[in-house]
């Protein structure tokens, strides 16, 4: 028997809705396994324990998390109670920097069963690779004048040791794909730290030769996959370039609410953290109306991780299964609720398995 001890952190707002949803997901796909058993442990770290202990998470939290093999995460937020900075750097950015996740996997894809939002109707399937750890979101910085001519900085910090990690990743994946490798850059705009990061491209692309290699500027790269995304396999980009190529890229896969993603501690030194690329969604938490996709699919993501890939097709292939019966949550223009949804999910994986 394989056994996973896995941290649960449902977290706020509609995270509470479709993590359960996932995990009934992951315990059927343990059922149809058979040799496989999941220990949760659920940690009530959000912004209602922050109202009460003035922190998102104890003192000793992310110690505590260091001994479990993977964290598994919904969304954090209440925009209206604690601002977001915030709860986002009191959990989600703390436990990404502690447990050195250094690279955000997340996939974009048309799955069977939707139509594409976009004029082109083609399906497609790409990786944004998104470096995790520094670039534009970072501490350094600070107001400098604070009278009437107010004046703020805000640094960004690169270093060769994550670019160049996020790079090779992102050349090792295609190399299992379809051997092209983007940069998102700004060179033209940013000159320090862009072109850093065109030359760290460069000297990392050497080594694939078996790849395409390209760099191209943030603002065509969001044009280009709106009007022609089938021509993208594998994407590198900053931290900000990917946070915001990605939500780009739920949106063209019809929704946010069904964009999974990944943050990998590579070397597994530490546990690595899988959460959807969406937010609490305050406006629709507590109805029972949330996607429960893309927290599924970030299982999926899990399974992937541990070893466990046929069974991360099963998931995505029961998903898929559902979306072309037309079973589909509000935001993908059908009426069915989270329950709904993820009931139909759960009869087609073990009509699969
Ligand atoms: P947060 O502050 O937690 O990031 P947010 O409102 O800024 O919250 P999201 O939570 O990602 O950002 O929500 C953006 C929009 O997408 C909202 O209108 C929300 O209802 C919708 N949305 C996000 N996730 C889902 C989902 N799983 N199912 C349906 N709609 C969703
Ligand atoms: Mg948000």
């Amino acid at each position: 028997m394989n056994t996973y001890d896995i941290a649960v952190i449902p977290g706020d707002g509609i995270g509470k809705e479709v993590v359960p949803a996932a995990l009934r997901c992951l315990e059927a796909v343990a059922d149809i396994h058979g040799g496989l058993k999941w220990n949760w442990t659920f940690f009530p770290w959000n912004c209602e324990y922050y109202l009460q202990h003035g922190e998102m998470m104890p003192e000793d939290g992310i110690a505590t998390l260091k001994q479990f093999d993977q964290i598994f995460l919904g969304a954090v937020g209440m925009p209206e109670l604690v601002p977001d900075h915030i709860s986002l750097w009191g959990l989600l950015v703390r436990i990404r920097r502690e447990c050195e996740q250094s690279i955000n996997v997340r996939p974009a894809k048309l799955l069977r069963g939707l139509e594409s939002p976009l004029r082109n109707p083609e399906p497609f399937d790409f990786v944004v690779v998104r470096e995790n750890s520094e670039g534009e979101y970072s501490q350094a910085g600070g107001a400098i004048h604070s009278d009437e001519d107010e004046l703020v900085v805000q640094n960004a910090i690169f270093t060769r040791r994550q670019t160049a990690k996020a790079m090779k990743y992102a050349f090792e994946l295609a190399a299992e794909r379809r051997h092209s490798v983007v940069s998102a850059t700004k060179s033209n705009g940013i000159v320090h730290s862009m072109p850093f990061w065109d030359r760290v491209f460069g000297e990392v692309g050497a080594a694939y030769p078996d790849a395409a290699a390209r760099s191209v500027h943030i603002d065509a790269l969001c044009a280009y996959l709106v009007m022609r995304p089938q021509q993208f396999d594998v994407i590198v980009a900053s931290n900000l370039f990917g946070d915001i190529l990605t939500d780009l890229g739920g949106a063209i896969m019809g929704s946010i609410g069904i964009a999974p993603a990944a943050n990998l501690n590579v070397e597994r030194k530490y546990p690595s953290m899988f959460e959807p690329v969406h937010g609490s969604a305050p406006d629709i938490a507590g109805k029972g109306l949330a996607n429960p996709i893309g927290q599924i699919w970030t299982a999926k993501q899990m399974l992937d991780f541990i070893g466990l890939p046929e069974l991360g097709e099963l998931v995505l292939g029961a998903i898929e299964d559902s979306l072309a019966a037309g079973v589909k949550t509000r935001d993908l223009g059908g009426s069915a609720t989270t329950e709904e949804a993820v009931s139909d999910i759960l009869a087609r994986l073990y009509r699969r398995g």
